[in-house]
């Protein structure tokens, strides 16, 4: 049977295009491998592939005893429940060293840059593949995704060459053209329940035994989303209750370049001084604050080992 690459839950546009190229490249070095992902594809990701021609992997919740490459994060809780029983084959991702492990040598590309598909583009020369025009413009767009138009803290000079070389490729003239079409049709809202625009894009993480779920909509303009509010905390309320300290949402003004931070938290105060802040009103306005992983994950982490 063939290995499946397979990115995060609550799928975004690098997990899954991370999936379709990692294939590509792998089936170029001769492995028997599919992409797949642990959900549909969101708005943004949507567009992506209709504007390259892409097919969505196969949605897949289970992977025991499959053989698994992951792409784009290495955390037990962002694999299926039953990754246990799957065989750990290689990792190419660009976030903190998760929890996984395996039990025989295993291929891993984990570098600290903006993006996993700036990884796969290295990887590409590296093996001395060309990349086809349509998985070139995907895996530009991942970069401007991850890495919000090359505005968030966590890009690196790596992302910015390889969109410009990607672009060069696909046939892209106006990259960041390009990237304001993306944001646009992520800040799709309407119609949208508020527990799927929560877990568009979701993540739980293990703070010194602490279950805190932080998701993230990065949208062109928050006026969008303002009406939503009320019924975005009180759904925040309902997933603390299932387990978890805190439940939060960042809603992120790619424009304004910062966050508004919506939670539900058993200890609402300890979240504000991470960022601090007073908890004095309510919602937080974050200034500057665009990425989860390097402007939020760390400062709570700080918090919870205090
Ligand atoms: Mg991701
Ligand atoms: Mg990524
Ligand atoms: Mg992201």
């Amino acid at each position: 049977m063939s290995a499946i690459i397979l990115g995060h839950k609550n799928p975004d546009t690098d997990s899954i295009i991370s999936a379709i190229v990692c294939a590509d490249l792998y089936a170029k070095r001769g492995l028997d491998v599919v992409p797949a992902a642990q959900g549909a594809p969101a708005p943004e990701t949507a567009f992506v592939l209709e504007r390259f021609g892409l097919k969505a992997p196969e949605v897949v919740d289970s992977v025991a005893g499959r053989d698994v490459y992951l792409v784009d994060y290495s955390d037990l809780a962002q694999a299926p429940a039953d990754f246990k029983d799957a065989v750990l084959k290689g990792i190419v991702d660009h976030h903190k060293l998760g929890d996984v492990t395996s039990s025989a040598p295993v291929e891993c590309v984990i570098m600290p840059v903006g993006c996993t598909n700036t990884i796969l583009k290295g990887m590409y020369d590296f093996f001395g593949f060309e990349i086809p025009a349509n998985l070139a413009g995907a895996m530009l767009c991942a970069i401007l995704s991850d890495t919000v138009i090359f505005k968030s803290p966590t890009t690196t000079e790596a992302d910015r060459k390889a969109a410009a070389e990607l672009a060069r490729i696909a046939g892209v003239e106006d990259v960041n053209a390009l990237g304001m079409e993306l944001f646009t049709a992520k800040s799709a809202v309407k119609g949208a329940t508020p527990k799927s625009l929560i877990c568009r894009d979701f993540k739980d993480f293990n703070m010194s035994g602490s279950k805190v779920g932080v998701g993230q909509l990065e949208l062109v303009d928050l006026s969008i989303i303002e009406a939503e509010i009320p019924a975005l905390l009180e759904e925040l309320g309902r997933m603390k209750s299932e387990g978890r300290h805190t439940a939060m949402l960042l809603l992120t003004d790619i424009m304004k370049e910062g966050s508004l931070l919506l939670m539900a938290s058993d200890e609402p105060e300890r979240i504000a001084k991470a960022f601090g802040k007073e908890l004095a009103a309510e919602p937080l306005w974050l200034d500057g604050v665009l990425s989860r992983k390097k402007q939020v994950v760390p400062n709570l982490e700080a918090a919870f080992k205090a």
